[in-house]
Formats: C-alpha cells, sequence, structure tokens
C-alpha cells in the first residue's frame, strides 16, 4: 500500500501590524537578521524617502500619479493613506509567494490590516504592542526624524490603534526585539485552526 501523502498546513498571509513607534521596522529587519528566509513584502508609498532608505528595499517610493495607477488595476491587495501619505502593498508578488507554498510577512498600518482580514480569509494578524504607553510615546518622540506636528497626529493614531488589540489573532509584545522576533517567526510557520480542526 502506498504511504498516505503527508498533508501540510496551506502556507499563510502573516500580517504585523501595531502603532507607529511600537517598532515593528525593527522587528522585521530582526527576523531578516535571524532568518533570512523570510519573505517580506516591499509596500509602494507616496511618503519622501528618510536618509538611509533604499528604493525597492524598505520601499518603492512611487508618485502619486503611480500610486493611482496601481489601485486602478487593482494591483494592491490593500491600501491606506496614513498622516498624508499613501501605502499599500503589491498583491502580485503576495500570490506568487502563496501558491508556491511559502508563508508571506505584511508589515502594515491597522486600516490595511483591516482589509486583508476581510479580502483573505485565511490572513493571520499579529499585533505588535508596546510594553507601555508611556514606552511607545517616549519612542515615537525620540524618532526625531518628523516635525512636531506629524509626531502628534501619529500619536494621536497611536492611540486609537492601541484600542484595536482585540481585533487581532495574536498579540506580541515588543519588550525584546530578539524576543519578538523570534515569537513571530513562531508564528508565521504555525498551523492555523484551520488546518488544525481539518
Ligand atoms: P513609515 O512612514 O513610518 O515608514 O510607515 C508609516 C506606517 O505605514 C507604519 O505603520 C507602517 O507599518 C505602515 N505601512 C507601511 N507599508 C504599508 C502598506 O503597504 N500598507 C499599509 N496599510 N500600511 C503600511
Amino acid at each position: 500500500m502506498a504511504p498516505a501523502a503527508v498533508e501540510h498546513p496551506p502556507a499563510r498571509l502573516t500580517v504585523l501590524s501595531g502603532p507607529s513607534g511600537v517598532g515593528k521596522g525593527t522587528v522585521v529587519a530582526e527576523v531578516r537578521r535571524r532568518h533570512p528566509e523570510v519573505w517580506v513584502s516591499v509596500s509602494a508609498t507616496t511618503r519622501r524617502r528618510r536618509p538611509g532608505e533604499v528604493d525597492g528595499v524598505h520601499y518603492h517610493f512611487v508618485s502619486d500619479a503611480e500610486f493611482d495607477r496601481l489601485i486602478a488595476e487593482d494591483g494592491l491587495l490593500e491600501w491606506a493613506e496614513y498622516a498624508g501619505n499613501r501605502y499599500g502593498t503589491p498583491a502580485a508578488p503576495v500570490r506568487e509567494r502563496l501558491a508556491a507554498g511559502a508563508p508571506a510577512l505584511l508589515e502594515i498600518e491597522l486600516q490595511g490590516a483591516r482589509q486583508v482580514r476581510a479580502r483573505e480569509a485565511d490572513a493571520q494578524l499579529v499585533f505588535l504592542a508596546p510594553p507601555s504607553w508611556a514606552e511607545l510615546e517616549s519612542r515615537l518622540a525620540g524618532r526625531g526624524s518628523e516635525p512636531p506636528a506629524v509626531q502628534e497626529e501619529r500619536l494621536r493614531i497611536a492611540q486609537a490603534e492601541l484600542d484595536a488589540a482585540g481585533e487581532f489573532d495574536v498579540v506580541v509584545v515588543n519588550d525584546d526585539v530578539a524576543r519578538a522576533a523570534d515569537e513571530l517567526v513562531g508564528w508565521l510557520t504555525a498551523p492555523s485552526p484551520r488546518s488544525l480542526r481539518s
């Protein structure tokens, strides 16, 4: 008798979200450093490039017209306006990745996470939380790369985003970057409750 085929859980789309300043970028960079095999989507944005950012690596930096075209072509899995700029996930690379049976990770803000939830029933939503509100405030202030008005807007958004933690499947506390990165990688490959049931 032929041996039974081994059933692997389907590859998952995992969304990492959380307030600005919580350290999503730092945790994802640590994930890449420790686990170079983890694939992370590169977003398109109309925001200006910050010093040290590389086009095609940190973001695809596009014009407003180019972003309009991406929306019109249905080329984005999700998109959102955030603090005066637009950000979106190019759909094709994510779809290719999942079709090849490999996990994909998105690092996006809350409105985008909600769109993914609505469009991709199997997506797993991970919320990165700060150890405390005071810690988040000091991280946002310490960043210093934005004018005070922009920082204030980011704080206001962050407060609303913290209230949304309950909508997520998993909460990871960013008390230690290496620990949070390892926990996130564990979730990337964890079987979904659906595949455990089947
Ligand atoms: P920043 O300007 O600091 O790089 O990013 C601002 C916010 O936009 C962060 O919360 C970041 O996670 C989010 N963001 C980055 N890329 C995307 C994306 O493709 N879609 C959405 N919805 N948010 C994104």
